[in-house]
């Protein structure tokens, strides 16, 4: 799948839209989910153009990758949320309900999250 220059993160990242920023390094930015589905929920991006984890693993550089994932711990840490526990979810494609075409990790906290995955 090709990039989309003009999703939603692409266009946060440019400065177009806005974003409650929490964190920024030279390889990623954070920032609150606008529909937060836990007390802590907050949204870690790369700063380059990869559609998914399928992407990211596969082109990233190994400096983006230390960037992103030290960026996603250095988040938890910052928010409180290393002692006390949290999830972190990264949804790809069709079956995995990704919505948004630019990776993210998704950081959920500040409540017991429950089970893993919802029954159906
Ligand atoms: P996913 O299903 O993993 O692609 O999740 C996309 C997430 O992006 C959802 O949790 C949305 O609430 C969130 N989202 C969409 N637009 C924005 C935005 N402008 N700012 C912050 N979060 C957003």
């Amino acid at each position: 799948m090709a990039y989309d220059q003009n999703n939603i993160f692409a266009r946060i990242l440019r400065g177009e839209i806005p974003c409650k920023k929490v964190f920024e390094n030279e390889h990623a930015l954070a920032f609150h989910d606008i529909n937060p589905q836990a007390p802590l929920h907050i949204l870690v991006i790369p700063k380059g153009a990869y559609v998914s984890m399928d992407d990211f693993s596969e082109k990233a550089s190994a400096a983006e990758i230390v960037g992103f994932v030290r960026a996603v711990g250095d988040v938890a840490r910052d928010q409180g949320v290393a002692e006390t526990g949290y999830r972190i979810l990264a949804n790809h494609g069709h079956d995995g309900h990704q919505e948004v075409p630019h990776f993210h990790v998704h950081i959920f906290g500040k409540k017991r999250l429950g089970a893993m995955l919802p029954k159906d």
